[in-house]
């Protein structure tokens, strides 16, 4: 069969430009359209021709090869295509005619071979931990129930030695293509939920869905110094993609409860010691004990005031993600009792006699002489 130039088909020149091409296939089709001419095989014909012409003129690099080498250049080669008759024109060319007659299109790659891999969800899951925890990092399981790929049919949802078969419905478009008057729509094939592809025999652990749903124990690393409500994200710990997808990542949000001893601040641990009046008076040196249990020898130095911040470097939070650490900063509280024996009470009187009562020589506050009009 002798072929007709391309060019001729449309009625354009060589010259023309993609919108001229576009504008004569739109006529032709129009003219040629099965709604217009039922049962009419030289309609169709002359469909399949101008589709043919219209789908290597209106590429450009099939239109190049064309216009140097003619037909001979199309001929066999996987840039032609040969229409075997109307359904075959919209399935595999639907794009075009939802391009012509402007009917919006989200077609699927005709590439496809199978069915659509989908990435997992992401998950979250809360975990608290102690201050002690977080200063010390800890390993924590977690009970969660998430989709895992299927062993049997390793994410394939096909039994075994089968593959996905192209819908028959769709020809593997994933994308039913009507006709309504001159106007060509797309939808997504209700047979294969828009896949292209289903499955015959589906594996009969999953039911062909490629995953499914498991508890499992998964032990959360959390490093030293997390902070509270913190979001650590374990990578592909979330949902098993669909179909081979890639797997969702798993969120661990981090509560840190509060301590009774210990607190935060910035990267530093902070906690208060109390101390007698003689102690922060004359000096001393105490053994505290640190969060993690660690004994802490604190140098009381002679005349300490209250509130006063003894730093200890390097004993503080590990900063997130370095080797750095934070102080650990311990403030000076003076105890006061509450009941004292008769010969503390004593030794008391007799040492306030000595030092006398007007303590704003010492701390120079004017708020103390000012106490000492109404309690002296
Ligand atoms: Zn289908
Ligand atoms: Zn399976």
């Amino acid at each position: 069969m002798t072929k007709r130039d391309y060019y001729e088909i449309l009625g354009i020149s060589k010259t023309a430009t993609p919108e001229e091409i576009k504008k004569a296939y739109r006529q032709l089709a129009i003219k040629y359209h099965p709604d217009k001419n039922p049962d009419n095989k030289e309609a169709e014909e002359k469909f399949k021709e101008a589709s043919q012409a219209y789908e290597v003129l209106s590429n450009t690099e099939k239109r190049k090869k064309y216009d140097q080498f003619g037909h001979d250049a199309m001929q066999g080669g996987s840039d032609f295509h040969e229409y075997a008759d109307f359904s075959d024109i919209f399935s595999n060319f639907g794009d075009i005619f939802g391009d012509i007659f402007g009917a919006g299109q989200t077609r699927q790659k005709r590439s496809k071979t199978g069915m659509t891999p989908q990435r997992g969800h992401d998950l979250s899951f809360n975990i608290e931990i102690t201050l002690k925890e977080s200063y010390l990092g800890v390993k924590k399981e977690v009970s969660i129930s998430h989709f895992v790929t299927c062993s049997t049919c390793n994410g394939s949802g096909c039994a075994a030695n089968t593959k996905p078969e192209k819908c028959s419905t769709c020809h593997g478009t994933g994308a039913i293509n009507y006709r309504q008057g001159f106007f060509a729509f797309s939808q997504p094939c209700n047979k294969c939920n828009g896949q292209g592809f289903t499955i015959k025999t589906p594996c009969p652990t999953c039911k062909g869905q490629s995953r499914v749903q498991n508890r499992e124990n998964i032990t959360i690393n959390i490093p030293a110094g997390v902070y509270n409500d913190a979001e650590l994200r374990v990578k592909s710990r979330g949902d098993a993609g669909v179909f081979g997808g890639e797997t969702g990542d798993l969120y661990i949000n981090v509560s840190v409860a509060t301590d009774k001893k210990f607190w935060r601040k910035n990267n530093d641990l902070v906690t208060n010691l109390n101390l007698t009046y003689p102690q922060l008076v004359l000096g001393c040196q105490v053994d505290i004990e640190n969060i993690d249990g660690q004994i802490q020898a604190v140098k009381i130095s002679k005349g300490c005031p209250v509130d006063e911040q003894i730093i200890i470097p390097g004993k503080g939070f590990t900063v997130p993600g370095s080797l750095a650490r934070g102080n650990l900063v311990i403030i000076t509280k003076c105890h006061i009792p509450t009941k004292l024996s008769s010969k503390a009470k004593e030794v008391l009187l007799d040492y306030a006699d000595k030092i006398g009562n007007d303590a704003s020589n010492s701390s120079g506050s004017g708020i103390s002489g000012f106490f000492k009009k109404f309690l002296g």
